[in-house]
C-alpha cells in the first residue's frame, strides 16, 4: 500500500486550510522561525558587544519588524518610508542604521531629528550635505564611512556591492581624506566604519578578505589619532534556496571570522542581516491554475507571478517549488512554471521535476521570506497578495489581499490641466 498523502504544516498551521481561508496567492511566515534565527545569530554573537540592525528591505511588513522590534533588534534603512514604518513598529530611532547611495536632504533631515544611530555615508557629497543640514539643525549626525573593500562576494551580479566597480561605499584611499579632513567636520561625528559586500554570500572567504581590509583600515585609524566607536559589518548571509545543494554558512562561524578580524576592537560592532533572519521562515502559497501542453514544453501555470515574487525573473534565482500535499502515487513530471504575467520572464522554474500536479493543487514556493512581498508590484494590474504571520498553530493576516479600489487610489482622470 502507497504511503498516505501528507498535507503540510507551516508553525503549526494548515496549509490547505489557511489556502481555503485567505485564497492564493499568499505570503506566509512562520514567527518561530524568525525568532529562532534571530535567537541563534544572537547567541552566536554572545561575548562580542554585538547588535543585530535588520535590513529592513528583506521585509518590511510592520508585523515583521514588531517581532524584530521584540527581540531587541534594530534596524538597517534605506528610506524615510523605511525610517517611519520602523518608529511605526517600535523600533527605538536610537538602533536604527541609515544606508544607502541616494539619500535625499529631506530624508537626512528627518533621520537626525528622529535621533538615529548612525548614518552610514556613501560618497564625499553625502558626507558635505550631511554636514550643512547638521550645522543649520545645531545637532550633531553621527556617522561612519561605507568602505568599498574591492572584495568579490562571489555571488548573483546584481547583488554583489564590494567592488570598486559598484556604486556603493568609497575606497579606503577616499575614506582616509575623509578622516584627515576630519576637523573640519563640525557637526558629523565621523567614528565609524561600515561595510556591505552584497547578499546571498555562502562562503566565509570574501567575508573574511573584506573585514581584513577593514581591521588593517581600523588600526591605521586607531593610530592616527582616529578612534572607531563602531564597526558595522553589513549583511550578506546567504540561506538554503535549493535545500539539495546551498550549503549556508553557520551563524557561529561568522561570528568567530567577525571575532577573528576584529581582534582586540573595543568598540561596538554592527551586523546587518535581511534575507537570513527571514527569507526560510516564508512561503508562496500559490495554487496551479492549469496545465498547458505546448509544442515543446508543458507549462504548469500558477496563480502567483513575477509580481509576487521578482527573484526567478530578475536574477534567475532558484527556489524549490514543492506540493502542499505530498501524494507518493503521482509520477514525477517536468514542467515549466509559469505564472500568468505577460512577460516570458513570468517563470519561476525550468524543467522543474514535480509529482504530476492538477488544476486546483496547491503548491508552495520556498524561502520567499525575503525580497518577497517587499519587491512586489501591481503589474498587470494584480493586487498585491495577502501576507499572513502564522505561529504555533495560529495564524494572523498582517496584510489583507489589496482591494481593486486601493489599487487604483490616487490615479486620476488628466481633468486639471496646469502649465508650469
Ligand atoms: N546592508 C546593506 C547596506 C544592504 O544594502 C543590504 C542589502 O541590499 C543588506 C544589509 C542586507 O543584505 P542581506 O539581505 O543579503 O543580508
Amino acid at each position: 500500500m502507497p504511503a498516505p498523502a501528507v498535507p503540510a504544516t507551516l508553525d503549526g498551521v494548515d496549509l490547505t486550510a489557511l489556502a481555503a481561508q485567505l485564497g492564493t496567492p499568499l505570503h506566509a511566515y512562520s514567527a518561530s522561525a524568525i525568532r529562532a534565527r534571530i535567537e541563534g545569530l544572537q547567541s552566536a554573537l554572545h561575548g562580542l558587544d554585538a547588535g543585530i540592525r535588520y535590513a529592513v528591505k528583506a521585509n518590511s511588513n510592520l508585523a515583521v519588524l514588531q517581532l524584530m522590534a521584540a527581540a531587541g533588534v534594530g534596524a538597517d534603512i534605506v528610506s524615510s518610508g523605511e525610517l517611519r514604518r520602523c518608529l511605526h513598529a517600535g523600533i527605538p530611532a536610537d538602533r536604527i542604521v541609515f544606508s544607502g547611495v541616494g539619500k535625499t536632504e529631506d530624508e537626512m533631515t528627518g533621520a537626525l531629528d528622529a535621533g538615529i544611530e548612525r548614518f552610514n555615508v556613501e560618497s564625499h557629497d553625502e558626507l558635505l550635505t550631511l554636514q550643512r543640514i547638521a550645522q543649520a539643525r545645531g545637532s550633531v549626525a553621527r556617522a561612519a564611512v561605507r568602505i568599498n573593500p574591492d572584495v568579490d562576494a562571489q555571488t548573483h551580479a546584481k547583488i554583489s556591492t564590494g567592488k570598486s566597480e559598484n556604486k556603493f561605499g568609497v575606497s579606503i584611499d577616499e575614506a582616509r581624506r575623509w578622516f584627515a579632513g576630519r576637523a573640519r567636520l563640525s557637526h558629523v561625528q565621523l567614528d565609524g566604519l561600515h561595510v556591505h559586500i552584497g547578499s546571498q554570500i555562502l562562503s566565509l572567504q570574501p567575508y573574511r578578505l573584506a573585514l581584513a581590509r577593514v581591521a588593517d583600515f581600523w588600526r591605521e585609524l586607531e593610530q592616527a589619532g582616529h578612534p572607531i566607536r563602531s564597526i558595522d559589518v553589513g549583511g550578506g548571509l546567504g540561506v538554503r534556496y535549493r535545500a539539495e545543494e546551498d550549503q549556508p554558512i553557520a551563524a557561529a562561524d561568522y561570528a568567530a571570522v567577525i571575532g577573528e578580524a576584529l581582534a582586540g576592537y573595543q568598540g561596538r560592532l554592527l551586523l546587518e542581516p535581511g534575507r537570513y533572519l527571514v527569507a526560510e521562515a516564508g512561503i508562496l502559497l500559490t495554487r496551479v491554475l492549469r496545465i498547458k501542453q505546448g509544442e515543446e514544453r508543458q507549462f504548469l501555470v500558477i496563480d502567483a507571478a513575477m509580481n509576487d515574487l521578482q527573484r526567478p525573473s530578475l536574477y534567475d534565482a532558484w527556489h524549490d517549488i514543492v506540493p502542499v500535499v505530498a501524494d507518493p502515487t503521482r509520477p514525477m513530471t517536468r514542467y515549466d512554471i509559469v505564472g500568468p504575467v505577460c512577460e516570458t520572464g513570468d517563470t519561476f522554474a525550468r524543467a522543474r521535476e514535480l509529482p504530476e500536479c492538477r488544476a486546483g493543487d496547491l503548491l508552495m514556493i520556498m524561502a520567499t521570506g525575503a525580497y518577497g512581498a517587499s519587491m512586489a508590484s501591481t503589474y498587470n494590474s494584480r493586487p498585491l497578495a495577502a501576507e499572513a504571520m502564522l505561529n504555533q498553530g495560529r495564524y494572523a493576516v498582517i496584510r489583507r489581499r489589496q482591494p481593486f479600489e486601493e489599487m487604483i487610489a490616487g490615479e486620476q482622470p488628466a481633468r486639471n490641466w496646469q502649465t508650469t
